[in-house]
């Protein structure tokens, strides 16, 4: 069967292990995932009599998504024309490159960064630019750079997946004025809940006057709404009505509809995760530090590490007392990796063996 030249040359995604697998592998009772930046605390308690409230199975969802639209778009300060919701945001990732790329034309984006970009980008042929993070900072000035009469789209990650670094405010504003206009600029916000608030980049107040400005936000991260697939793209609405063209017509489903209502309500349970992961992130910082394992600056919930061996041996040293995490190395830092944050218990447990690890390091040095 022929397909698209570049499917033969691209691999499926690989999801972090799961849990099942490896207590199998090694015996374990417990297992403990730190590998996809889920919401160790949960999701809201509201959602606890989901199964009452959903419409019927034999019925399609609403294809417009109005009832959380409307939500939102108050909640939001904007237009209902001016949002999209996809089946995660991944899917609004994907819809972007099938709307804006094709062969011929390029893309801009960070490297490391969040890989569904460049990966969709392939499938639709266009050619891929990657500007090296600056101490997992975008190095905006070297995208602006990159960006030519051929450029389509341009990605910006903040808090940027895997290095957790925001892009600073003004850093942002000089990017978006100084990008030519027929240029899009995707910023994906999927940890925005996580920022600090003073370095909330407004972009929503900001939006009339960016019209090739797409925001995208989820409820898969701090909403730990992972496993039913909904996000968002906020944006002017001529921008969103192009990519309802290609979305498919019912690709959110009618359960991740209405959790996503009632979860965008919960603002407690927002704050409760986010201070909670703010408190037990700088304990293990401050864990990090006392061996001098280097980590960038994060405003997310996980922590991109520097390792004193290869990425890939910490991953499977973890996994083998039951942590899994994240290595780096398909992403081009095979001495790293990403560690999310989870509950005070397990991160507590989880610096005992890391400094196991280390001692056994030093161990082999001296020898
Ligand atoms: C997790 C993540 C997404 C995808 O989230 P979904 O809404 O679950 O598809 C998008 N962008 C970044 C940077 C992420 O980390």
């Amino acid at each position: 069967m022929d397909t698209k030249q570049i499917i033969n040359e691209l691999t499926p995604y690989k999801p972090g292990k799961q849990i099942q697998e490896v207590k199998k592998m090694f015996g374990l009772d417990r297992i403990v995932k730190l590998a996809s930046n889920e919401n160790p605390f949960g999701y809201t308690k509201k959602l606890d009599n989901l199964n009452t409230l959903t419409p019927s199975f034999e019925v399609y969802p609403d294809g417009y998504t109005a009832e959380l639209r409307g939500a939102l778009a108050e909640r939001l300060n904007i237009d209902e024309s001016q949002l999209v919701f996809g089946n995660g945001s991944d899917e609004i990732v994907q819809s972007v490159c099938r709307a804006f790329l094709y062969p011929g034309v390029n893309t801009v984006m960070a490297v490391p960064t969040f890989p569904q970009y460049k990966h969709n980008a392939r499938i639709e042929g266009a050619d891929v630019k990657e500007i090296p993070v600056i101490n997992g900072y975008h190095d905006l000035q070297g995208m602006l750079d990159a960006i030519d009469k051929k450029t389509n789209v341009v990605w910006l990650c903040s808090p940027n997946n895997p290095t957790g670094c925001a892009i600073p405010h003004k850093d942002f504003y000089t990017f978006l004025d100084k990008c030519p206009d027929d240029v899009l600029v995707v910023l994906d916000e999927a940890y925005y809940e996580y920022l600090d608030e003073k370095k909330d980049l407004d972009t929503l107040e900001n939006l009339p006057n960016y019209k090739n400005l797409l925001v995208l936000r989820t409820f898969s991260k701090a909403y730990g709404l992972a496993g039913l697939r909904i996000g968002y793209g906020i944006a002017d609405s001529n921008l969103i009505a192009k990519l309802d063209v290609v979305r498919g017509p019912f690709n959110t489903s009618s359960i991740a509809q209405k959790a996503a209502l009632i979860a965008m309500k919960d603002d407690a349970f927002i704050a409760d995760s986010v201070s909670r992961n703010k408190r037990i992130k700088q304990d293990f910082q401050q864990f990090l530090e006392s061996i001098d394992w280097h980590y960038y600056d994060s405003e997310t919930n996980f922590l991109f590490i520097s390792t004193p061996i290869s990425g890939n041996e910490v991953f499977e040293y973890l996994l083998q007392h039951g942590f899994i995490v994240r290595p780096l190395e398909g992403l081009g830092c095979p001495n790293e990796i990403r560690i999310t944050i989870g509950n005070e218990s397990d991160m507590k447990q989880l610096q005992t063996i890391i400094l196991q690890l280390n001692n056994k390091v030093i161990e082999e040095i001296q020898s």
